[in-house]
């Protein structure tokens, strides 16, 4: 089943149960400024559910563009790592304000996966929160499923295991216990059900998340009960797609096939199982839809994720011998994959293309040289970066720590962050001093003035600053 089937019969399916169909809101949340991007189906109704907006329905279900690339929650150390995560995805999920609740909620989710989807029962592994006993009632007597594949998990505090079965919006406010649903990729994969010590691995991957709003936690922390409990729920469109195309990874869907096939066409690389080019399968996705959304690459907020995402995605195609600027020619690909289910992609397509070139260009000339520093001390000490060069990589060549980290990650060296952070900090002392020429935190590259003038007078942060003040 194709990724476009799949996300048509799922809103096919809630509006059959009476929901109305909303569209996918941007990826630049309109109505909260302590959210950075969304990340979740629910952000566009967040104060519907927090009852300081309505809507002329009680029940919804969408296709929601996510991002999760920084914040609470952040998946980009995760790709090219794991089978399920991306940094954009899209989450199906469908909403009760305050209408149906825990049984409604259920008995969808069971109908619509093993009647609409098919998917077999067997596979299927739940989890309740802890001392929910009415949803585990719901599936043990209502739908059937065995209890030994019925899984009570807590609200992980203090807990080494990363399941987490309560959810809440924030510190205080609404929140209540989710119900989630698991399919087994089978035995030949490493990993365990959920709640147990392989829990991290991929064989049982977590499809669907669904919310119960049950409760609103005030200023002391006491929990009362909401008038009109809510359901929210969330499923990785990716994720259905790999079990309903029978694959165990996301990355290899439909659509990711063409977009990895693609990133191979534009670096020369010729094995298609090769990370980077999941890597960047993922980031053309992610960069292109925030630049949809108006995002364009900066020094901070929105801007810096986006600029990370591309720079990263960018010393991917570097490391697959790709020197000249490729990413942008994805976007065509991409368009391909995505253009109908998104027209605002379709649409914007060429200004994308434009601006990821633009950064492109910006970012080409220093990662050449940054990547010849960065050897050039790896050379001398292949286990260890020190803080100044990770600075050094920063601060002149425009090398996102994350980008700095993520060479290291692959390459199993130690970076040291705190070396970093007290270089950054050494040189913010001498900034605030003043002195003419020298040049703020996160300066971008400008151009001939601070060009590499020879390894060794750049390897330490004081000879830096010096260089700068030097003009
Ligand atoms: P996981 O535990 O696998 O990281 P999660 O519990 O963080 O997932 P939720 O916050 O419950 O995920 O989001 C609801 C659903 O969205 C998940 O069940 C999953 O199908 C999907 N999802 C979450 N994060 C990602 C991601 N980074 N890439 C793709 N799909 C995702
Ligand atoms: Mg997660
Ligand atoms: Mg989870
Ligand atoms: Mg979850």
């Amino acid at each position: 089943m194709k990724s476009s089937e799949i996300r048509e019969k799922f809103l096919k399916f809630f509006e059959s149960k009476g929901h109305t169909i909303v569209r996918s809101s941007s990826l630049v949340p309109g109505n909260d400024p302590t959210l950075l991007l969304t990340n979740s189906g629910m952000v566009q109704f967040k104060d519907v559910f927090l009852g300081q907006d309505t809507r002329p329905y009680t029940r919804a279900t969408t296709v929601q563009r996510c991002v999760r690339a920084g914040g609470k929650h952040n998946d980009l150390e995760n790709v090219g790592y794991t089978a399920r995560h991306h940094t954009f995805f899209e989450m199906l999920g469908n909403f009760s304000f305050g209408d149906y609740f825990k049984r409604d909620a259920i008995n969808y989710a069971w109908e619509l996966l093993t009647k609409v989807y098919m998917l077999p029962a067997e596979k299927l592994t739940v989890t309740v929160y802890i001392e929910d006993d009415e949803a585990y009632d719901i599936w043990a007597n209502e739908i059937g499923v065995p209890k030994e594949r019925i899984i009570r998990i807590g609200d992980n505090k203090g807990s080494r295991y990363a399941s987490d079965n309560f959810w809440q919006m924030a510190d205080t406010g609404p929140c209540g216990p989710c119900t989630e649903i698991f399919y087994d990729h089978g035995a030949d994969i490493w990993g365990g059900p959920p709640g147990s010590a392989e829990e991290d691995g991929d064989r049982f991957i977590e499809i669907w998340n669904l919310v119960f709003m049950q409760f609103n936690r005030d200023e002391a922390g006491v929990m009362h009960k909401l008038p009109k409990p809510c359901v929210d729920t969330g499923m990785g469109m990716e994720r259905l797609a790999a079990v309903l195309q029978h694959v165990h990874s996301n990355y290899e869907i439909d659509l990711f096939q063409n977009l990895i096939k693609a990133a191979a066409r534009e670096t020369g690389a010729t094995d298609l199982e090769n990370k980077s080019l999941r890597v960047i399968a993922d980031h053309i996705r992610a960069a292109s839809f925030l630049i949809v959304d108006g995002i364009i690459p900066g020094p901070e907020s929105h801007g810096y994720v986006l600029r990370r995402i591309i720079r990263r995605a960018l010393r991917h195609g570097h490391k697959l011998g790709q020197t000249k600027a490729f990413f942008y020619k994805l976007v065509e690909d991409l368009n391909i994959e995505m253009g109908q289910a998104y027209p605002e992609l379709a649409e914007a397509k060429d200004r994308v293309a434009q601006t990821l070139k633009a950064e492109e260009e910006r970012f080409g000339e220093t990662l050449e040289h940054g990547m010849k520093i960065l050897e050039a001390q790896l050379a001398k000490d292949p286990k260890n970066l020190d803080g100044a060069t990770a600075f050094l990589l920063y601060d002149t060549y425009g090398f996102p720590l994350d980008l700095t980290a993520d060479i290291c990650r692959e390459r199993e060296i130690t970076l040291d962050e705190a070396g970093f952070a007290a270089a950054m900090e050494e040189q913010r002392n001498n900034s605030r001093k003043g002195g003419k020429g020298q040049m703020a935190v996160g300066v971008e590259y400008t151009g001939e003035k601070n060009k590499f003038v020879g390894y060794d007078q750049l390897l330490h942060t004081s000879k830096v600053v010096a260089l700068y003040a030097n003009g």
